[in-house]
């Protein structure tokens, strides 16, 4: 596994993550267990990042999670997300603490403002981020689904920490955030984390054959590959099945030559 920095904190952080948008849906007790398990065995295979919400399956994923990292806990960097309807100060306290108990856990190691809400104040949100920062709930701050305008405001809110990323679509179909969220990151040293890197299952069947010949890899393993191609750019692909969660765990033990990457993305 590849692990990059996460913003410029010094924290290592695996390029694949885990996504886990519908764990805990409508589950039964067997479903539940063999997503604890993927996850578990993403964790075995190097993977060190899980990313969940307090909105996914009305916070039953991260009940899953909690579970996942039961007695592996510090070896693993949980990010989750506080709802765009809790934002004001005493709301973003009180997700926290619901969240770190679904966790299982006494803090957060990335804590992200799941979209920004134009009706309340960032400047509100972010004091109560730094005093979770403060008292230890969470580790670092987070963005997802801003702009850049969004992102520097938020990041000029913070009185003593910083926003170490932002959590934007970004993948081979949707390639919006080129324009200038990437360059952004790039620039400030945040890191993008890229949601929805497969394009939510839609593999792209446009990958060049010569590409998953030459590096015996699969359509979604070079979509994964090429995603992360940018060292500020880590990816949080979903995967239920152990036979996907492996071959993303193993999509980028290879670097593609830069034409090659140039290849995929034009294809
Ligand atoms: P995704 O990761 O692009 O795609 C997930 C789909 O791809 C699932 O159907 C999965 O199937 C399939 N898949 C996984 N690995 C595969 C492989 N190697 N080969 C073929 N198919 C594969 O979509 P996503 O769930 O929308 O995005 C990933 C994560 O990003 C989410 O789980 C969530 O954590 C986060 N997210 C964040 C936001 C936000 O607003 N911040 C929005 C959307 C998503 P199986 O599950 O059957 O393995």
């Amino acid at each position: 596994m590849e692990y990059r920095e996460l913003g410029h904190t010094g924290e290592k952080v695996s390029t694949i993550g885990m996504g886990t948008w519908r764990f805990g849906t409508h589950s039964t007790s067997a479903e539940r267990a063999s997503q604890v398990q993927t996850l578990r065995h993403g964790v075995e295979l190097g993977i060190n990042l899980i990313d969940t919400a307090e909105i996914y399956a009305s916070g039953r994923s991260e009940e899953v999670v909690g579970e996942a990292v039961k007695g592996i806990r510090k070896d693993v960097f949980i990010a989750t997300k506080v709802a765009p309807e809790h934002l004001h100060h005493d709301d973003v306290i009180a997700a926290c603490k619901r969240s770190l108990a679904r966790l299982g856990t006494s803090y957060i190691d990335l804590y992200q403002v799941h979209w920004p809400n134009p009706h309340i104040s960032i400047r509100e949100t972010m004091s109560a981020m730094e005093k979770l920062a403060k008292d230890g709930s969470v580790r670092y701050i987070g963005v997802s689904n801003f702009s850049v305008a969004e992102t520097a405001e938020a990041s000029a809110s913070l009185e003593r920490s910083e926003i170490v990323s932002n959590q934007v679509e970004y993948s081979l179909s949707d390639r919006r955030i080129e324009a200038d969220i990437l360059p952004y990151c790039v620039r400030e040293k945040l890191t993008l984390i890229a949601y929805s890197p497969l394009n939510r299952g839609h593999i792209a069947d446009s990958i060049p054959s010569a590409m998953t010949q030459k590096y015996r890899m699969t359509p979604a393993q070079v979509m994964l590959n090429w995603v992360t191609r940018d060292p500020r750019v880590i990816a949080i692909p979903k995967a239920a099945s152990l036979s996907h969660m492996e071959e993303n765990a193993t999509s980028v033990s290879v670097r593609f030559e830069p034409e090659e990457y140039e290849q995929v993305g034009s294809a």
